[in-house]
């Protein structure tokens, strides 16, 4: 870390009163404090900036008279009586409503209590579905508040937030009322003034208190938009630093003059030229006296390991280390065997780190790193972060991390600022989102697959027509083809879905004695996994019945069908990964994907994509189209940060607009103590510190 950057921190723990617990707001108890934190709430800050899902709106008022069937509507109303009532073995709570145009009812099941709430005389406010039958109006089960200065549940635009059984609307509503009253003015301001005033972004005091209880909709939009700035903010000020810190930190430079030649001329197959250009690249970043931050993408297939492979051997060859982290174990030990079998004949030495590893033999690999016998190791990101040192680590390869965020990265650079860093991804993304996922790195594309692929036919298939097409695919297998068949469940009994045990009987019965049917799965032990991997790359394995495990990165080039049960249950790009695992030579391929009779129209429309083109490209940007822009778990896909706020593509001027103003600043060196303060404040974030910005 270059100490250049961090300033003394004055304000880091300004806020003490928002990182208190959850539970210091008045009616949280142990249960509710379980409930919330379940929810990702469990300080007060958390809550204050918890978004809506969406907005009622309860702004205006009807008179009784005016009431419509089947709406949402508010009525101002004075209660005449109430009473009890038997009804169908419940007690019915009534309470009798008039305005000065005419009378109601409202309605509650089992709860006597309202009785000591609604007194006679007293006028509240009503929100909600109205109902007319022969006993005239009525309100089932409506919100209601005494008529006040202050309305929070009525009256107004009231906010909707995700939650749980056992935590009300109003429950949840109330705490955030509590808590924006007592520690609305505990919030500082981050974001320096002088960039509000250009963007014409309101106070943050001001957007989270409009946030939850806006004045209407444009002031919950502007409440969103200034907080959804500080968020891009937040992320175009750590790109702008990790830029700055990188061309601060020398890295070696090295000469690899022809080495790739050297190394590429001993694969079985020649570079395209777009590996070629890939590599070029990758190779000028690591002889560069900067190091290298660069995003590798393209397609599932595209030969995108192959160059991370020949980047590492260009490092190993001037003494260098290289880590490879991997999302799994099964795709580690892949790439350890690959990597061993291709480095081994220069005289490089391969290690593996996995969880599941017994300890003397992960302790020695450790202890090869440290002392530099090992040129490289591959593993799963926990092992190679933690206690894992390197002699002289140079060259970070993530693999396959198409969900990995820029916190996690912008943590693993700190570990070694001066290590070259590799992404590999194949998701490929639109640029706007490739700014906000990947803003701090350099982009290679490759933009085409090596020549002489076999053709890939994708089919949806109808749950009806499952039995006819496992009876097809277990003929295919017999004739000696191999698959992997992907279920959504591990275990029996899940509702509703298919598991790889119940497939496997199934599949195995088609099979009968001539062909081996096996399960893998994140459970499947170590050495019972390496045998069947390795047992289905001889071929002596038909039928790999699996869970997503086999998503990403797997190279088994032989398997050439591929069978998903309930495909609806996965994302677009997710069952294009899938597919990818089967169309990787010369061989035509195949895809089965089942769609249960349940599925929705959107589930059909996606499928349909993977039925019309191979091509990734094309495939991410229908996936976007599909997930909406606000879809959060649709953008992590993409290894976009989770942003809670912000919607792309809708609020990309926000985040171009930030963009230019962190680099600008960071670049030109603000002084200003508006700038430095938040520099501190996402510093303090990076570190895990709870701030709101
Ligand atoms: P990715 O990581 O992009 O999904 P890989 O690097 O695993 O792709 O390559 C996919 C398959 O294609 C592998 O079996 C690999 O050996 C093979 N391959 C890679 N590059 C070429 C090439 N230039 N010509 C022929 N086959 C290639
Ligand atoms: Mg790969």
């Amino acid at each position: 870390m270059s100490s250049s950057q961090r300033r003394p921190r004055k304000r880091s723990d300004a806020q003490p009163s928002l990182a208190s617990s959850i539970r210091t707001l008045p009616g949280v108890g142990e249960k509710r404090e379980e409930l919330l934190s379940g929810l990702g709430l469990k300080t007060v800050g958390d809550l204050l900036v918890y978004p809506p899902r969406r907005y009622i709106d309860r702004a205006s008022f009807s008179s009784i008279a005016e009431l419509r069937q089947g709406e949402i509507q508010s009525v101002i109303g004075k209660v005449s009586r109430s009473e009890i009532k038997p009804a169908r073995g419940k007690r019915l709570f009534i309470v009798h409503i008039e305005d000065a145009t005419s009378k109601m009812r409202g309605v509650w099941f089992n709860q006597p209590y309202l009785r000591s709430v609604f007194h006679q005389g007293d006028t509240f406010v009503f929100s909600g579905t109205v109902q007319i039958d022969r006993f005239g109006k009525t309100f089932v089960h409506p919100e209601y508040e005494p008529m006040g200065d202050d309305l929070l549940h009525t009256g107004r635009l009231v906010p909707v937030y995700s939650t749980r059984p056992g935590l009300g609307q109003k429950q949840l509503r109330t705490l955030v009322k509590s808590a924006v009253d007592t520690h609305l003015d505990d919030t500082g301001d981050y974001v320096p003034e002088a960039i509000r005033n250009k963007l014409g972004l309101i106070p943050l005091q001001v957007a989270i208190s409009h946030l939850h209880f806006p004045p209407d909709a444009s002031g919950a939009n502007a409440a969103r938009r200034r907080l959804a700035f500080d968020e891009v903010l937040l992320f175009q000020t750590l790109f702008a630093l990790s830029r700055l810190e990188r061309e601060g930190t020398g890295s070696r430079v090295r000469d690899v003059h022809d080495v790739v030649d050297r190394f590429s001329g001993d694969l079985p197959f020649e570079l395209t030229g777009a590996q070629v250009e890939a590599l070029g690249q990758i190779t000028t970043d690591i002889t560069d006296r900067y190091p290298m931050r660069r995003l590798l993408q393209g397609d599932v297939g595209c030969g995108k390991t192959v160059v991370a492979g020949l980047a590492a051997a260009v490092v190993c060859d001037t003494g260098g280390q290289v880590a490879l982290m991997c999302p799994t174990e099964i795709l580690a030990e892949q790439h350890y065997g690959t990597l061993r079998a291709f480095l081994a004949p220069f005289g490089f030495k391969t290690g593996i780190l996995t969880g599941s590893m017994p300890a003397d033999e992960m302790g020695r690999t450790r202890e090869d790193l440290l002392g530099g016998t090992l040129g490289v190791v591959v593993g799963t990101h926990a092992l190679i972060g933690e206690k894992t040192r390197f002699k002289d680590l140079e060259l970070v390869i993530v693999d396959e991390e198409q969900r990995f965020g820029v916190l996690q990265r912008t943590r693993l650079v700190k570990k070694a600022p001066q290590s070259n860093l590799l992404v590999v991804s194949a998701t490929p993304i639109p640029r706007t989102l490739a700014l906000t996922a990947y803003g701090d790195l350099d982009v290679t594309t490759i933009g085409d697959m090596p020549p002489g692929r076999g053709t890939h036919t994708s089919h949806s298939v109808e749950s009806t027509r499952r039995p006819e097409v496992l009876k097809e695919v277990a003929a295919m297998i017999r004739g000696g083809r191999q698959a992997f068949h992907v279920c959504p469940s591990l275990e029996q009994g899940e509702a509703g879905l298919i598991d790889v045990k119940t497939v496997k009987k199934e599949m195995q019965g088609l099979l009968g004695k001539d062909r081996r049917v096996e399960i893998l799965t994140g459970r499947t032990e170590r050495d019972r996994r390496i045998e069947i991997i390795e047992g289905f790359r001889a071929n002596k394995i038909g039928l790999v019945v699996a869970t997503t495990v086999v998503e990403v990165g797997m190279d088994i080039p032989a398997a050439t069908i591929l069978v998903v049960e309930q495909a609806e249950r996965f994302g677009l790009s997710q069952l294009h990964q899938m597919r990818g695992r089967v169309a990787r030579t010369v061989s035509d391929s195949l895809s089965y994907f089942i769609v249960s009779e349940s599925a929705s129209e959107k589930a059909r429309a996606r499928i349909a994509v993977l039925e019309s083109t191979f091509d990734g490209f094309e495939i991410a940007e229908s996936d976007l189209v599909f997930r909406g822009p606000g879809d959060l778990v649709g953008t992590r896909q993409h290894g976009v940060p989770d942003l809670k706020f912000t919607r792309l593509p809708d609020d990309t001027d926000l985040m171009l607009r930030a963009r230019e103003e962190a680099f600008d600043r960071i670049r030109s060196g603000d002084t200003s103590p508006d700038w430095q303060m938040w520099i501190e404040a996402v510093t303090s974030i990076t570190e895990g510190r709870t701030v709101i910005v």
